[in-house]
Order: structure tokens, then C-alpha cells, then sequence
């Protein structure tokens, strides 16, 4: 009995060779991995398990013969609780850190990545307007901690071969990481059956086992290889921070379960992955500092309809998976979007394609097939693009969003069409001329969002609308005039620079206040109010 290498799923990587305790894996230059069936032993005497199975990325060695005879039952460890025990949606950490790691597992090679001294590649995300930033970088490699980003070729090789599949491992891993009290010191374990059912998998007829093995530990490993440098500015009472480069999800184990047949043949049957949150979780998703206004707990809902939709379209409708995933977290931000074409479509396709599309006619024409599709994809999935009427007007929309109009009652829809028929302008007119250019200045004012989305957007309004409340409550209180800020930083024996770091405020900006140059804003108002002690 011996295994063999299917050449359709090896990558090449060459981590198995060097582990076969009998030299059974070969290759011969320009031709695929084999193992020599006279030299496999399936690691009999060596190892309990076959090395090149638990070796391997994607673990596609598999043995010659076919499951034969009945199997033992195996053992395995228990796991954290599933995710959406309602069906529906489970919250899932929604910080820009794991916003920007989504963008950079579906964007990939599109995204603004710039080349260090260093030689590694980073893609880095201003914060708070340049106060701050997010730079995150790859590596490869899962198990030097601290981890050590790649450079050049390799970086780019390993960023191309990102699989935005992965985007769906990270949202699971954020949710399953929620659910945890402190969730960059505790681990939570999930198992390959769990991860199939979260992503729809196990419907999947046209795959084998082994095949949904190989990809789920495939897109398992991805997310843990992003690592992320986070420089946070002061924001309210929350002091800035700083994280040095660590990873994002530590990937703590990997356990392959094998079942043995009546030939003592040993066949891959699940996977299990012990994971942790990095230290971001300890300034973005903590509970109890974020009641003591010290830290933040960031989350939103995550749709388990999302990650089915996203693991049907993502070979057809690569762009909509993108603009899905990042609608997404926008969703957090409010209802109010007016997104522009040219960020929508740079968020689908990468700024460089669209900017070919502005000079290249033909591309202009093929990537305007594509985003008019995409959207219709977005439509069907419950993300339903309203159109600026100003902007956006009927004559430039897709055509499948004016077909939306068109009456279901035949006598109605047949009045329609000849209502259609004698006007100027029909229904089924190519776009006017221009019409790109007019694209490029039109806008989509939201998207109406799926009914689990489109309700945690409702809690989200609540808040905010408390939030005012309590802001126009505020603005009842006397101003805080530049006299009394003088006396009460005088009284505690501050000076302007003093005050000026207490704050997370200028110099300069003290000095304004305190002359009567311009008047606090009401928060900053609370935030002078607080430091200087004075009541409220
Ligand atoms: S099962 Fe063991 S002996 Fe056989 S090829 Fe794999 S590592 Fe080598
Ligand atoms: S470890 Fe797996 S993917 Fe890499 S060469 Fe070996 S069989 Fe192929």
C-alpha cells in the first residue's frame, strides 16, 4: 500500500520531500512530485501518520487504493460552539484592521502595495485623516513568531496566490473570535465539518472529500499569513496605541484525522485548526475596556447567507464578491453611502483597470459588461443598488434595472411595451454617447441591504439617534469660555503643551481655545471639561 500525488492539486512547494522518512518523493526537473511506490511505507514504523499528508499545504497526498472495508471511527476534539445558532447571523469583529485584511484577501495584487527599503511589500491604510496607520504585509511561513514579512518576488507570488475564498475563513474566524471574553488570550477550535456547513460546502455533490479538505485547509491558512503594524491616534478618551507587527489570527495547530480501512490504508478524513486572535483584539474587540472607555469593541453582523453567496459567485463574479464584502463593513458606517461609480468599480476591479478602461475603448466596454452584471449579481443576492436620479438617471442604468419596472400582469406588461415602443427613448437603446464619461460622475445613494443587514443597520441608526440626543443634550450645557479653561489649568498647575498632550489636541489649538479664537466643539467641550475636572 502506498500514496500517490494527483498532479492536478500539487502546487509544487516542495515541503513534503524533505519530510518522507524514506525518500519515497521524487521529482525529476520540469515534471510533477511522484512517490515511488517501492520505497512507501506509509510512514510505517516512522511516524503514525503519513508525513507527506500533514506536510503538505493542502494535504493532497492520498493513498493508491480506494477506502476499502469498514473504517474505524475517529476520535476528535471537541470544538468551540457553532456560529449562527439562529441560522441567520452572528456578530463578528468589524475594526478597520480585519476591514482592511477582507480588502486585502479579495483586492490582492490590486491594491496600492508599496515597496519598502526593506524590500517587503506593504499595503498601508491612513488613519484619522494621516494621524495614524494599518500596514499590513505577508508571509508565508506560519511559524516563526515574530513573524518575518516577505520581500520581493516571493511577496508578490504569495499575494497572487491568495484565494479570496480566504475572505470568508477571516469573517469566520472574527466571529468565531466575538464570541470570546478575551479573545487575543484564548483560542477557539474549528473543524473542517463546521467550516463546510458555515460555507455551504456540504451540498457541494461535485466535490469529493479529499477535494473539500484540500481547500479548506488551503483558505484556512491564508488569513493567519497577513501580519498587521497598527499606529492608532487618540480618539476621545481612547488613547493612541501602538501594535508592532504581529499576526492577525495565530494558527496554533493543525490536527489531520485519518481513518484506517481493513488494509490498514490510511485516508484523510478531517482537519481540525486550534486558532487565536492577535493582539489587535486586545484594543479593538474588548469588551470590558471598551465600558471602561479605554479600548474598543468593535462588531458587526455577519450574514451567513453572505458566505454562501460569496463561495457561488466568487469564479464568475470575482468583482461582486468584492464589492459585497466591502459593502459589508461600509454597512457599519450607516445608511447614508452615495458611493461613487469610480470607487465602486475600483473596489471591484483594482484602480488600474479602471484607468486602462478610461484610455482603451474596447476595455471601457468590456469592464462595463462586467460591472453592469456585477451588480445585477449584487441585486439577486439582497444588495439592491439605488440609483442617483440625478446622477444615475434611467438612461445610463443597467438594463436589467429598468426591466425591474416592467408590470408582472401581461395586459399591464404589454401596454407597457407599447407605451415603450412610441416613445423617443426606448427601453432597449444602446447607452447615449458619452455614456462612460457620464458613469464616472454618477452615483449609487445606498444599497437597500439584506434583511439580517438591513436590521442591524436599524439598531445602528437607534444608537447614533441616541448618540445625538446626547450630543444636543450637551450643547444645553454652558460654554466652556477660554477664561475658565485659563483658571482651571492654572488651578492644576498645567502648562498650554501639558494640556495640549492631555488631550490629544495642538499646542496651538489650546491657545485658540483659550483666546476666544474659535469655540470647542461640544465633544471637545466634555473631553476639556473631563481633564481639567470641572463639572459637567
Ligand atoms: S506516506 Fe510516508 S513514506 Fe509514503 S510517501 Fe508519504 S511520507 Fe513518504
Ligand atoms: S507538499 Fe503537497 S503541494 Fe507541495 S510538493 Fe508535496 S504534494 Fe505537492
Amino acid at each position: 500500500m502506498t500514496y500517490t500525488i494527483p498532479n492536478n492539486s500539487c502546487v509544487g512547494c516542495d515541503d513534503c520531500r524533505p519530510q518522507c522518512p524514506t525518500g519515497a518523493i521524487r521529482r525529476v526537473e520540469g515534471e510533477q512530485y511522484w512517490i515511488d511506490p517501492s520505497l512507501c511505507n506509509n510512514c510505517e514504523g516512522y511516524y503514525p501518520e503519513p508525513q507527506c499528508v500533514v506536510g503538505c499545504p493542502i494535504s493532497c497526498p492520498q493513498p493508491l487504493q480506494v477506502k476499502k472495508g469498514r473504517a474505524r471511527v475517529d476520535v476528535r476534539t471537541a470544538t468551540s460552539p457553532n456560529l449562527f445558532p439562529n441560522g441567520k447571523n452572528n456578530p463578528f469583529a468589524s475594526s478597520m484592521v480585519i476591514w482592511e485584511a477582507c480588502n486585502l484577501l479579495t483586492q490582492r495584487e490590486s491594491l496600492a502595495w508599496k515597496v519598502e527599503e526593506s524590500g517587503q511589500l506593504c499595503y498601508e491604510r491612513q488613519v484619522n485623516q494621516g494621524r495614524g496607520t494599518i500596514a499590513l504585509r505577508i508571509t508565508d511561513t506560519l511559524d516563526p513568531e515574530p513573524p518575518v514579512a516577505l520581500i520581493g518576488a516571493a511577496a508578490r507570488q504569495a499575494i497572487e496566490g491568495l484565494d479570496i475564498r480566504a475572505a470568508a475563513m477571516h469573517l469566520i474566524y472574527a466571529a468565531h473570535a466575538t464570541g470570546l471574553e478575551q479573545p487575543w488570550e484564548q483560542e477557539f477550535i474549528i473543524n473542517d465539518r463546521q467550516i463546510e456547513e458555515y460555507l455551504g460546502l456540504e451540498k457541494r455533490k461535485d466535490l469529493s472529500k479529499a477535494a473539500k479538505l484540500t481547500l479548506i485547509k488551503e483558505i484556512a491558512q491564508q488569513p493567519c499569513a497577513i501580519t498587521a503594524a497598527i499606529n492608532w491616534p487618540q480618539q476621545g478618551q481612547i488613547k493612541g496605541f501602538t501594535i508592532p507587527e504581529s499576526r492577525l489570527w495565530h494558527l496554533l495547530e493543525i490536527q489531520h484525522h485519518f481513518q484506517s480501512d481493513d488494509m490498514g490504508c490510511k485516508h484523510l478524513v478531517g482537519l481540525t485548526f486550534r486558532i487565536r486572535a492577535g493582539i489587535w483584539a486586545k484594543y479593538f474587540l474588548n469588551k470590558l475596556r471598551c465600558k471602561e472607555r479605554t479600548a474598543f469593541y468593535q462588531y458587526a453582523t455577519l450574514p451567513k447567507s453572505l458566505l454562501g453567496a460569496l463561495m457561488s459567485i466568487w469564479q464568475q463574479h470575482e468583482g461582486a464578491a468584492r464589492m459585497m464584502l466591502w459593502l459589508l463593513f461600509k454597512t457599519r458606517m450607516g445608511k447614508e453611502q452615495r458611493l461613487t461609480l469610480p470607487t465602486l468599480m475600483s473596489i471591484a476591479y483594482g484602480e488600474e483597470k479602471v484607468m486602462l478602461a478610461s484610455s482603451q475603448r474596447e476595455e471601457r466596454k468590456r469592464l462595463l459588461r462586467t460591472f453592469e452584471s456585477d451588480l445585477e449579481v449584487l441585486n439577486h443576492y439582497g444588495f439592491k443598488p439605488v440609483f442617483d436620479p440625478v446622477t444615475y438617471p434611467a438612461e445610463i442604468q443597467p438594463l436589467w434595472a429598468k426591466l425591474v419596472d416592467i408590470p408582472e400582469d401581461a395586459e399591464a406588461a404589454l401596454e407597457f411595451w407599447i407605451n415603450d415602443g412610441s416613445s423617443n427613448t426606448r427601453l432597449t437603446d444602446s447607452g447615449p454617447r458619452g455614456k462612460w464619461n457620464l458613469l464616472m460622475n454618477a452615483r449609487i445613494l445606498c444599497f437597500q441591504l439584506p434583511p439580517e443587514l438591513a436590521q442591524q443597520l436599524a439598531e445602528f441608526e437607534k444608537k447614533k439617534q441616541r448618540i445625538t440626543n446626547r450630543t444636543i443634550k450637551s450643547k444645553t450645557q454652558p460654554v466652556l469660555c477660554g477664561e475658565q479653561i485659563i483658571t482651571a489649568r492654572k488651578t492644576l498647575q498645567l502648562t498650554q503643551r501639558d494640556l495640549a498632550q492631555m488631550t490629544g489636541k495642538s499646542q496651538s489649538w489650546i491657545r485658540d481655545v483659550e483666546n476666544g479664537r474659535f469655540r470647542a466643539k461640544s465633544e471637545d467641550q466634555v473631553l476639556l471639561r473631563q481633564v481639567l475636572g470641572l463639572a459637567h
